[in-house]
């Protein structure tokens, strides 16, 4: 499971794939890989394709 955050209103929805159309915003947004980056990931919150 991952967890996607939509890069224009931050809303977060957990799935394998991130979702067609944003719930929140009503239309296509990009949602990013933020799995690693919430606190229930208990890592650094480093992410390799950011480094
Ligand atoms: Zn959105």
């Amino acid at each position: 499971m991952n967890t996607w955050k939509c890069s224009k209103c931050g809303y977060t929805v957990e799935a394998e794939a991130p979702p067609e159309q944003c719930p929140s915003c009503n239309e296509k947004c990009e949602f990013l890989n933020v799995t690693c980056y919430i606190p229930e990931c208990g890592d650094t919150g480093s992410d390799p394709r950011l480094s």
